[in-house]
């Protein structure tokens, strides 16, 4: 069919550049390795920083979820779509979080999109920091409310912005709690006490922080002692949790009102019995099984210093994301192949991921992975980085 040859185009060039990506298939489930091409390889890309996708725990309740409830709910929540383990599943976030309420999105996407949108109006400014994830950008460009961006977690340019902002009726600071692309995590203690002295809002969004940092993985927030002090948490049940979701964990007031007015909660079907008692399972198993957390601090420490050893630029990751920095696209996408080639999984990032001339292999170790296939990677990016010239 004719008419897509504009677009055409412009992939053509991407096929120029290095940067047009082909989708890697998966033949097995998710684990530290896992059937790419017909091989076993170590899995060092996917956000399972639990292993929790194929815990027992969570397949069992997920199948006796459909056998009970089947395997849709047919409607969105504000109509017919509400069963109890909706509300029990939220009732279970909001005490992890230490909140009064929480409120479960289809994804974490649309539970940025979702409250930036329904709670800033033209009155309002937003205050952001530059490298936030694409949802909290989108979110932002959903509002009426006037932008602003920080640079990244510079607080003279917080504090500078924040100083220059003071007419709006409200001012909502908002960041990652954990940088998905760097790894590094967001200075909260200092930016809830510059939100504190100009009376401004704070959300974070800790899609890489929850199951990962603080107490039990309760999240950065509960990591830096602020629990009461951040008015917006937002998480994802789709990367520690290992399942598929967002929700923001806040007050009674807060939930109420985006239950009334967040589009993407209004207007679009509730989760799955099976993805919400998988989801309910999985808050256990944090509470019950803190030593995968311990595990996944081990094997973080284990890989960022083998690959600091080697002589790899990490930049300033302080988590189990720990990016292997080369700047050019090109080479970037040939460090990859190079890695597959030699047994690792380990996805190049490159523009507009990350700035441009900032592209890299960007690594995530988890709880499943032994020190032997650590080890093993490390062998493969020694491999690879010499052979490319990078170390
Ligand atoms: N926020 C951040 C910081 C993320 O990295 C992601 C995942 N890519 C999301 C939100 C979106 O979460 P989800 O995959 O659950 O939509």
């Amino acid at each position: 069919m004719k008419g897509f040859e504009y677009l055409q185009k412009e992939l053509d060039a991407m096929q120029k550049q290095g940067i047009f990506r082909n989708l890697i298939e998966l033949k097995s489930e998710q684990g530290s390795k896992v059937m790419i091409d017909g091989r076993n390889v170590i899995q060092l890309s996917s956000n399972n920083y639990l292993g929790l996708t194929n815990h027992p725990r969570l397949k069992k309740a997920a199948l006796a979820a459909i056998e009970q409830f089947g395997a849709g709910t047919g409607s969105v929540r504000t109509i017919a779509g509400t069963f109890t383990m909706h509300n029990r599943l939220e009732e279970k976030l909001a005490k992890f979080k230490h909140t009064e309420a929480a409120l479960v999105f289809q994804s974490g996407f649309t539970t940025n999109q979702g409250v930036l949108s329904a709670i800033l109006t033209d009155e309002d400014v937003v205050i952001s920091d530059e490298l936030n994830h694409a949802s909290i950008i989108d979110g932002i460009r959903l509002t009426k409310a006037t932008r602003k961006v920080y640079q990244h977690v510079d607080m003279e340019s917080l504090e500078q912005t924040l100083k220059e902002t003071q007419e709006y009726r409200k001012r909502l600071i908002v960041t990652d709690g954990v940088f998905s692309m760097d790894g590094d995590i967001a200075p909260l203690p200092a930016i809830v006490e510059l939100a504190e002295k100009y009376d401004a809002l704070v959300m974070v969004d800790d899609a890489h922080g929850s199951g990962v940092l603080g107490e039990n993985g309760r999240g950065t927030v509960n990591h830096f002692g602020l629990d009461g002090r951040v008015h917006i948490q937002v998480g994802t049940l789709s990367k520690a949790i290992g399942v598929l979701g967002g929700y923001v964990a806040s007050t009674r007031t807060l939930i109420d009102y985006l239950i009334h007015k967040a589009r993407p909660f209004l207007f679009s079907t509730s989760h799955p019995p099976a993805v919400t008692m998988a989801c309910i399972e999985a808050v256990d198993v944090l509470l019950e099984e803190p030593e995968r957390i311990d595990k996944l601090w081990n094997n973080t420490k284990f890989l960022k210093e083998g690959l600091n050893i080697l002589g790899f630029n990490t930049g300033h990751s302080e988590t189990p994301i720990t990016p292997v920095i080369v700047g050019d696209e090109g080479l970037s996408r040939q460090f990859s192949d190079k890695l597959l080639q030699n047994g690792v999984f380990a996805q190049g990032i490159a523009f507009p991921t990350v700035a441009q001339g900032k592209a890299r292999i960007r690594t995530i170790v988890t709880a499943q992975h032994s020190q032997d296939e650590l080890q093993q990677a490390l062998k493969a990016f020694e491999n690879a980085g010499k052979e490319l010239g990078i170390i």
